[in-house]
């Protein structure tokens, strides 16, 4: 009898924290990080996105903000697409900006995810980057102009490039998903 409590007491509980965290079942899911609401995020939308960066602070998780705005560095081999290799698109995580195809993904060995092109001329701004002592050129969004990381002349053919990219300001969407939304769009 003790024991029917004691199960009965725990299912209880079990249906109260299910409860507790199916209380915004609405809400919907952009990225595994995104908790706090954006409203620049559009897979749609190509316009440019201008935002201070007190407003980008409000609205990015502390971790995106930091690379994205602040020209942060994640530890090399943290990211889950290091080595990562479903076929679909990658995006900035900052706005949502399609940057890459899985495709054009390659293991560079380097402890970042790394790509050989972007999805488009207009996706990528390239800026000189002299600091830290060395000649590189960053990388960032085409449309929030969020930091992405850099491309560096020793990738694999056709480009010869390697874009060297923060995975924390990656969102990847799987390709079946990609095909879905763009019909939704189109219609
Ligand atoms: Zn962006």
């Amino acid at each position: 009898m003790k024991q029917l409590l004691i199960m009965l007491t725990l299912m209880q509980l079990t249906f109260v924290s299910c409860e507790g965290q199916t209380a915004t079942p609405k809400e919907k899911k952009n990225t595994m990080s995104e908790t706090k609401k954006n409203p620049v995020y559009s897979k749609s939308d190509s316009s440019k996105v201008n935002l201070s960066e007190e407003e980008w602070k409000k609205i990015l998780p502390s971790d995106v903000y930091y690379i994205a705005r602040q020209k942060g560095t994640e530890r090399p081999w943290t990211s889950k697409f290091e080595k990562f290799d479903e076929v679909g698109t990658y995006f900035c995580a900052a706005c949502g900006n399609a940057l890459f195809k899985s495709d054009t993904k390659f293991e560079s060995g380097c402890g970042w995810p790394s790509f050989y092109e972007p999805i488009s001329k207009g996706s990528i701004i390239y800026t000189p980057d002299n600091s830290h002592g060395m000649q590189r050129t960053e990388v960032q969004c085409g449309r929030c102009k969020a930091h992405l990381g850099h491309v560096f002349e020793d990738g694999p053919p056709p480009t010869g490039l390697r874009y060297c990219i923060n995975g924390v300001i990656l969102d990847f969407e799987k390709a079946k998903e990609t095909e879905k939304k763009y019909n939704e769009n189109k219609g």
